[in-house]
């Protein structure tokens, strides 16, 4: 069985190059993905040919310039964008993140000696077959991770590859080979070099991998580099009976007990990060941590601005730690008012983050499963009745308010008052209702009635 599928745009690209008399082949990621039986999400073609000879073959289809200095070229096929770059050899890296300078080479060989891994340095081309100049395939095999080369130059050279090395382990379940494993660790000081943009790209791909938890209590000195916040963390003995380990290791694995989503295993990882900072021994001789979601949600936000993330992402996140250990009753009253504060999907991330943490407690604590059944079910059910949990779905509006002739704040605040009231379930969310119980503080001067005293 054939093993490499590509798409009609990689096909009709590569038969282009090569009707033109130039070698082309797919290369790096999507040959990686095909051997591992997955399906490429997109498809790089690596050519002899030279940029300007690349835009003479496509004469007639979009074109896009933006890597021609690296030698890319960007054509758009059957509407699919296909990157397009010449054989090259990168120049030296004098500030360890960008090549000084590319020269293009005629020697398919050459460039794949210029790529990180291994099993990212491998080539195909239908009727030529596999090129696998360094053991890419049978590192594949054996799920290892190995730098092309020297993997201390490798490393000095782009310090970005000690990171992509982690994030490979993580997403394929693999493991470093050991020289690249003892380059990484050591040259892992360069990685404060590397741009954050750069470094969140990495890190969110290796926080969604399915090994994240694994590549954490792996690597805590690689990834304290970007996070030094995390190495506090590391061996903290928390000194409480509800803890059964260090800190990091329960951090690990609370990531890898929440969904592959970025801003949970953000969520997660950053939970607990301000608690090295808040801790303190009772006179119980018990560890504590008063105060410590604030601190970490403060940490979090440091962080997760450091690196670049969005905003959105950000804040999502920040409020998942700040309500982490929140207390979630079950109570109809109690969980409006959690829906109302932090909206339904957040409220159900929420949920998730507390599952995580709880199922790395002490062994004694991990019953907690059916409590958090129940909240969802019951949070379910207040979502089904369609319910009034912000002041937009009340029976009333601010007009309604301003032909009782209230004006201004007094209209926000006797909606506020409202929307306090249903959601305690004093009243029921009913128009006439509501509006025959404004409190008299909310009752303005009906407008027929303004200026009958002067007012
Ligand atoms: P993904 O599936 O996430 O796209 P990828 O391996 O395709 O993974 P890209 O960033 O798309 O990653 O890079 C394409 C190819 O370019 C890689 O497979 C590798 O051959 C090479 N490459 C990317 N980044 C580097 C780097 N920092 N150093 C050396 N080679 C690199
Ligand atoms: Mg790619």
């Amino acid at each position: 069985m054939n093993r490499f599928f590509l798409s009609p745009a990689a096909s009709r690209g590569l038969a282009l190059l090569r009707e033109a008399g130039h070698e082309a082949w797919v290369v790096g990621g999507c040959v990686r993905d095909m051997l591992l039986g997955q399906i490429p999400k997109d498809y790089d073609i690596t050519t002899s040919a030279r940029p300007e000879e690349t835009k003479a073959v496509f004469t007639g289809y979009r074109i896009i310039e933006t890597g021609l200095r690296h030698g890319t070229v960007t054509v758009i096929l059957d509407g699919e964008p296909l990157e397009i770059t010449t054989y090259r050899v990168d120049g030296d890296y004098s500030d360890a993140r960008h090549p000084d300078g590319v020269t293009f080479t005629r020697s398919l060989r050459e460039d794949a000696a210029r790529r990180d891994f291994t099993m990212n340095a491998m080539a195909y081309a239908p009727g030529e077959g596999l090129q696998d100049f360094f053991g890419g395939q049978a590192d594949i095999l054996d799920a290892r991770i190995r730098a092309v080369g020297d993997p201390v130059r490798r490393f000095q050279e782009d310090a970005l590859r000690i990171l992509r090395g982690l994030r490979f382990a993580s997403v394929l379940g693999f493991s470093l080979e050991e020289a690249t494993e003892a380059a990484a660790r050591q040259e892992a000081g360069r990685l404060g070099q590397i741009s954050a943009e750069r470094v969140s790209a990495e890190l969110g791909k290796l926080l969604t991998g399915r090994d994240a938890g694994r590549i954490l209590r792996a690597y805590p000195d690689i990834l304290g580099q970007i996070l030094p916040e995390l190495l506090p963390m590391v061996g903290f003995n928390q000194r409480n009976v509800h803890h059964c380990y260090d800190l990091l290791t329960h951090t690990a694995e609370a990531v890898n007990h929440v969904p592959p989503e970025l801003h949970l295993r953000l969520a997660m990882l950053l939970h607990d990060v301000g608690k090295p900072l808040c801790f303190s021994i009772g006179e119980d001789g018990q560890g504590h941590f008063y105060g410590h979601a604030r601190e970490s949600a403060r940490l979090a936000g440091e962080i997760l601005r450091r690196l670049r993330f969005p905003n959105q992402l950000r804040e999502k996140v920040e409020t998942l730690v700040r309500y982490h250990d929140a207390v979630l009753e079950e109570d109809p009253r109690i969980l409006r008012r959690w829906l109302n504060r932090l909206g339904e999907e957040t409220f159900f991330d929420l949920i998730l983050i507390q599952r995580g943490d709880t199922a790395t407690l002490a062994p004694a604590y991990r019953g907690r499963a059916a409590h958090f059944e129940r909240l969802e079910a019951l949070a379910r059910e207040i979502l089904a009745e369609e319910p009034c949990l912000q002041v937009k779905d009340l029976a009333v509006n601010g007009r309604d308010l301003m032909a009782l002739g209230l004006e201004g704040r007094e209209i926000g605040n006797a909606l506020r008052f409202l929307l306090d009231q249903v959601l305690e379930g004093k009243l029921p969310n009913e128009r006439t209702c509501l509006l025959e119980n404004l409190p008299e503080s909310c009752r303005g001067t009906p407008p027929d009635d303004r200026g009958k005293n002067g007012a």
